[in-house]
């Protein structure tokens, strides 16, 4: 007997009918032997709806407001699915994060986890129950409702398993598993049977949202065995692991981001401190940086350009004309209309040319690279929105990665 806990994703638990197959799978496993806790998301497209709601009412919404209207969505589903399984013999209970006692920090709308007390969870399990748990939410110290950040419930689901210390986690999604790149985007894209959980950490963090990427960082740090499944068939997943191919791949995936935003300050004085004017405010402010580039100065004057999430924009704006007239600089630009298409693999750390390659790619599609940046088995580039999509096409192909 082992304790599994399954995750469904939105699409998974779109109508009823979905609700009532995430109930059967979840009674196949109990039926095996095992102890279930199932995590749900909220309906596809309800967090949308809900952010809709409120962008109809404020432009800027109060952060704890908005935490307690989108946390919502999962109350629905969890009830849902509890009847569900009820309604097939199957006793169930269901929990809000608040319930379980899902405690994470304040940051609203981007709340971390600290830790769980899963007291009620074991109880339940022990009455021979299937445990619900609401994804994507959690409470802070002070009571107030937070959440996770967008796609939050597989957080949700992979702390809960290393809380419980669950023998396996399930996330069921719409795809197969993790594949090469996007399959909406290159529909020849190839499913990985494995993929390291570095890899998946470069890839959740530049963009492939199959996983939210802190989910991944709790599973590398807690050992637990993840692997990515669909809910709508019984195929093989993709299985997260410590192991490396034995293959000499190269380059495993391809990623496209399209949620930053781009800001340039231009004509910012060349001098010791200046960065650490600028970022210093954006950090206390909760907004992570991505990419940076300075330009080399002249008559003492450079240019500072980076990504912020496209959501902290307006934040951002706010800090940056608050510090315009200490630090000194001319302008600020935002610029949506960016893409950072990033190639991914373990293999980068053996093999030479893999930048070049992309260059090369990328030069001979027409498309002009505005930013770069790398890790030892990464190669992120901004290109315009517009040709995102193609890039990744072109990479994909480039590599070798479709069938
Ligand atoms: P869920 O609602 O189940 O959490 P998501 O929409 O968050 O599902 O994530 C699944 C989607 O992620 C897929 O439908 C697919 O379009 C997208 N995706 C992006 N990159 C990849 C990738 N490399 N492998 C698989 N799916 C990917
Ligand atoms: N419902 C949340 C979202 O849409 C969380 C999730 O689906 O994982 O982002
Ligand atoms: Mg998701």
């Amino acid at each position: 007997m082992a304790l599994i806990v399954q995750k469904y994703g939105g699409t998974s638990v779109q109508d009823a009918d979905r609700i009532k197959n995430v109930a059967k799978r979840a009674i196949e496993a109990k039926k095996a032997g095992h102890d279930v806790v199932v995590v749900v998301s909220a309906m596809a497209g309800e967090t949308n709806r809900l952010l809709a709601l409120a962008k109809s009412i404020t432009t800027e919404p109060d952060e704890r407001e908005l935490d307690q209207l989108v946390s919502t969505g999962e109350q629905v589903t969890i009830a849902l699915l509890a009847l569900a399984l009820q309604e097939m013999g199957q006793p169930a209970r269901s929990f809000l994060g608040t319930q379980v006692k899902i405690i994470t920090d304040s940051a609203y709308s981007k709340a971390r986890i600290q830790r769980i007390d899963a007291d009620i969870i074991f109880s339940a399990l022990k009455e021979g129950k299937i445990v619900v748990v609401a994804g994507f939410q959690g409470m802070d110290e002070g009571g107030n409702i937070t959440t996770l950040g967008r796609g939050g419930s597989d957080t949700t689901a992979v702390a809960l398993a290393a809380a419980l210390k669950a023998d396996l986690c399930e996330i069921y999604t719409d795809v197969d598993g993790v594949y090469t790149t996007d399959p909406r985007i290159c529909p020849n894209a190839q499913k990985l049977p494995k993929v390291t959980y570095d890899e998946m950490l470069e890839m959740a963090s530049s963009g492939a949202k199959v996983l939210q990427v802190r989910s991944v960082e709790f599973a590398a740090k807690y050992k637990v065995p993840l692997v990515v499944k669909s809910s709508f068939n019984n195929n093989e997943g993709t299985l997260i692991t410590t192991e490396e191919s034995m293959e000499d791949v190269v380059v495993s995936g391809i990623t496209i981001d399209e949620s930053e935003a781009k800001l340039a300050l231009r004509g910012l004085p060349d001098k010791p401190g200046v960065a650490s004017h600028v970022f210093g405010p954006i950090a206390k402010a909760n907004i992570n940086v991505d990419m940076i580039v300075q330009n080399i100065s002249a008559e003492g004057l450079t240019d500072l350009t980076f990504t912020v999430p496209g959501g902290d924009l307006p934040k951002a704006k706010k800090v940056i004309d608050q510090i315009i007239g200490e630090v000194g600089f001319k302008k600020v630009e935002a610029d949506q209309d960016v893409a950072k298409v990033s190639v991914i693999g373990v293999g980068m750390r053996s093999h030479a040319g893999v930048a070049a390659k992309v260059f090369e790619v990328l030069s001979g599609a027409g498309i002009n690279i505005e930013m770069i940046s790398t890790s030892e088995i990464r190669i992120s580039v901004v290109v315009k929105k517009s040709q995102g999509k193609d890039a990744v096409k072109k990479l994909h192909d480039a590599f070798g990665l479709g069938k």
